[in-house]
Order: C-alpha cells, then sequence, then structure tokens
C-alpha cells in the first residue's frame, strides 16, 4: 500500500512512461541520425522495468524512486539508461533524508541539484555536450529559481518543464561532444539530441500529472 508521495511518484513515473510510449518510433529516429537508433526502446523498456517495480516498493517517495531507478538501470542498457537510473535513486534518496513525506519546492530543488550532478559525474557530460544533460541543467536551474522566488512545486515544475523543452530544442544546431553520436559528430548538426528530447518531455509530462 503506496503512502501519499508514493502514489504521486509512480503517478509521475506513469506520466513519463506514456509519453516515451507515444514517442519510441520519434526518439529511435533523432537516435539513428548519428548514433544507433535505439533510444526510444531504451526508454519505453526502462520506464516499464521502473514502473513494474515502483508497484512492488513501497510505501513513500523515496522508496519508490529508489527501486524505480535501480529497475530502469538493469532493464533500459545503454548510456540513458545508467544515466536515468543514477538520477531516479539520486532524488529518491535525497527525498528519503528529508525525513518529510510532503518536501516542498525547496527542497526538491536541492534533491534536482543532486540528481543533476550524479548525472555529471557519472557521464562526464556537461551542458554543451549536445546531452541530456543541457535539459536536465535547464530543468533544475529554473526549477531552483522558481523555488526560491516562492513557487510552489506545481508551478515550478511548469516552468521548469518549458526551460528543458527550450534547452532540448535548442541542441538542433550543436554538435555532440558525448556519447555515441560525438564519433559522428558532424552528422549530429541539424538534429535534437534524443536524450534531451526525452527527458524533455518526461519531464512535461510529469508536471501534467502533477497538477491533477
Ligand atoms: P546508447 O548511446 O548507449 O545507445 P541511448 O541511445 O539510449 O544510449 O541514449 C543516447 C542519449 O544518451 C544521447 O542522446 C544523450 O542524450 C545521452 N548520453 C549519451 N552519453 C552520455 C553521457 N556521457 N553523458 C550524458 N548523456 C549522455
Ligand atoms: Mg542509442
Ligand atoms: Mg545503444
Amino acid at each position: 500500500e503506496l503512502a501519499p508521495s508514493g502514489r504521486t511518484a509512480r503517478a509521475v513515473l506513469a506520466a513519463m512512461g506514456e509519453r516515451l510510449h507515444e514517442l519510441e518510433k520519434h526518439l529511435g529516429d533523432l537516435d539513428a541520425v548519428a548514433a544507433d537508433g535505439d533510444h526510444g526502446t531504451t526508454m519505453t523498456r526502462g520506464m516499464d522495468a521502473a514502473l513494474h517495480a515502483a508497484d512492488r516498493a513501497g510505501p513513500d517517495a523515496a522508496a519508490v524512486l529508489r527501486a524505480a531507478g535501480m529497475a530502469f538501470a538493469d532493464a533500459a542498457g545503454g548510456a540513458s539508461g545508467a544515466l536515468w537510473g543514477s538520477g531516479l535513486t539520486t532524488v529518491g534518496a535525497l527525498l528519503g533524508a528529508a525525513g518529510d513525506d510532503r518536501p516542498g519546492a525547496v527542497y526538491l530543488a536541492g534533491a534536482f541539484e543532486a540528481a543533476r550532478e550524479a548525472v555529471i559525474r557519472l557521464g562526464g557530460s556537461v551542458p554543451g555536450d549536445k546531452t541530456m544533460v543541457d535539459a536536465l541543467d535547464a530543468f533544475v536551474r529554473e526549477f531552483r529559481t522558481a523555488a526560491d522566488g516562492g513557487a510552489r512545486v506545481t508551478d515550478a515544475w511548469s516552468a521548469a518543464a518549458a526551460a528543458a523543452r527550450a534547452a532540448a530544442e535548442a541542441t538542433k544546431d550543436m554538435r555532440a561532444r558525448r556519447g555515441r553520436a560525438a564519433r559522428l559528430a558532424d552528422r549530429s548538426v541539424g538534429t535534437l539530441d534524443p536524450g534531451a528530447v526525452s527527458l524533455a518531455e518526461s519531464l512535461t509530462a510529469a508536471g501534467a500529472a502533477l497538477r491533477q
């Protein structure tokens, strides 16, 4: 039986999964331009496993996200599987440390910053390398600004998701400097980074779910 925060975390993951299934072919097509074309199936496989684990975890958001992150990394494989797994488990760990079942926007901002640092440490990419880190960094920065300005979680999330979508859009004209696409970096110019798109779109769907 999930606590309220566990149900919220599960609903967020479910909304992300639904959006990833809608985008599966598109993400694969983007990934095929300069890399191996598996990003759509990697993300749906990972998120399906994360949801399965979330249903068996509990009761709170911390436990749900830790279980989901481990399952995601295991099932998805690939660069994005490890990075998403690390990001989800880091947010889960920070929520667990809060000792509060309903952390506010300022606390969440800190958890998202920790997740960004974990992803940067693991993947070695920084903003500007044309990876998911571009979208993640934009999300985290905007969420922090809104939270420190007094916004509630749903409003901070909406603003941050819009920033993530803009950052994903801005990867189009960039040259890939990390990941598989860096080997065919010239070919990546003119195409959105698939990992930035999947992250921005997932976060957007999650934000809509939080409003319900
Ligand atoms: P793989 O490259 O192993 O096939 P995916 O296709 O699922 O994995 O994911 C590709 C996406 O992962 C890229 O579009 C990029 O956003 C992200 N990515 C790849 N390598 C890194 C890295 N070192 N740091 C951050 N993000 C990365
Ligand atoms: Mg790939
Ligand atoms: Mg691959």
